[in-house]
């Protein structure tokens, strides 16, 4: 694979970042994941724009201009003839001697690569997920999509480990959203509910397409946190993300919904999100 480091295109083998970059030693660094399906990205210039804003709030410089970032995404999807994946691009706020203090002006350090995957058939896709619910363990910044992925990485394994597909985080007795995800429920009488944007989550890349979606089909969303008692007692719930698209949720913990079968407004979403996917791959 040909991923691009240290300001060139070279071979994953060949790689190399500094031991002391803050990336590495305090989490100091950004992230983005934008789906490549039919070899064309989805909505990236939605994920550049989060990413210039995450930076922004950590006072990390851009490391290029945005449509330079956006070139070093195409090369990759070309060299690696990605038809189906991700591209991975993360910026850490550089290197220098290990300090909790940073000095100014340091270079930022980006990479990115491609990676292949399986987006549109897949067990999430088709039959929904069983999902587990924990309270959250991430600190107060969930608008900013820091690497400092620990929380998730814990949750993940834990669910994993009792059974569950994935896992959805809780804090005030109101779900926040999945461990990589946006979440949602849809109310008997046919609303969707899902978290206002704020800093207790990340403003999901997915969900702000699927929201424009959904009022330009007059579909009702009502943009509010909902509890644990809300969601175990809902018609149906999904949620979504740029890998896993819009995906059913069929189980949380113990609790079916709809039967253990995707509910019809979550295949409803689902076609709307493809047809729109499928409206980038043909521009
Ligand atoms: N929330 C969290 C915590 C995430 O990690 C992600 C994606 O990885 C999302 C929401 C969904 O964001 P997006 O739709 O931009 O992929």
């Amino acid at each position: 694979r040909v991923v691009y480091c240290g300001g060139k295109f070279v071979s994953e083998h060949e790689a190399r970042l500094g031991l002391f970059d803050r990336g590495f030693l305090f989490g100091d660094a950004v992230y983005e994941v934008t789906a490549v399906i039919g070899g064309k990205m989805i909505d990236n210039d939605l994920h550049l724009a989060r990413l210039e804003r995450s930076l922004s709030e950590l006072a990390i410089p851009m490391p290029l201009p945005r449509e330079e970032i956006e070139a070093i995404q195409l090369s990759l999807i070309e060299k690696n003839g990605l038809q189906e994946g991700t591209v991975y691009l993360q910026v850490s706020r550089g290197e220098e001697d290990r300090e909790f203090l940073y000095s100014e002006g340091l270079k930022p350090t980006f990479i990115a690569f491609t990676q292949v995957k399986n987006l549109l058939n897949n067990k999430g896709q088709t039959q929904g997920l069983a999902i587990t619910l924990v309270e959250d363990p991430r600190w107060e910044r969930r608008d900013i999509k820091t690497v400092m992925l620990l929380g998730q990485v814990l949750a993940k394994r834990d669910a994993k480990a009792a059974g569950f597909d994935d896992v959805w985080f809780v804090e005030d007795g109101t779900i926040t959203e999945g461990a990589s995800s946006t979440a949602y429920i849809v109310t008997h009488d046919r609303r969707i509910i899902t978290r206002p944007n704020s800093r207790a989550i990340l403003p999901g890349c997915t969900r702000a397409a699927l929201l424009d979606l959904c009022s330009r089909h007059g579909v009702v969303l009502e943009e509010r946190p909902f509890t644990v008692a809300e969601a175990l007692a809902a018609a149906e719930a999904f949620q979504t993300s740029a890998t896993s698209l819009v995906t059913p949720v069929v189980r949380i913990g113990d609790v079916s919904l709809n039967g253990g079968v995707p509910g019809p407004v979550t295949r409803q979403l689902q076609a709307c999100y493809l047809e729109h996917v499928n409206m980038l791959r043909a521009a």
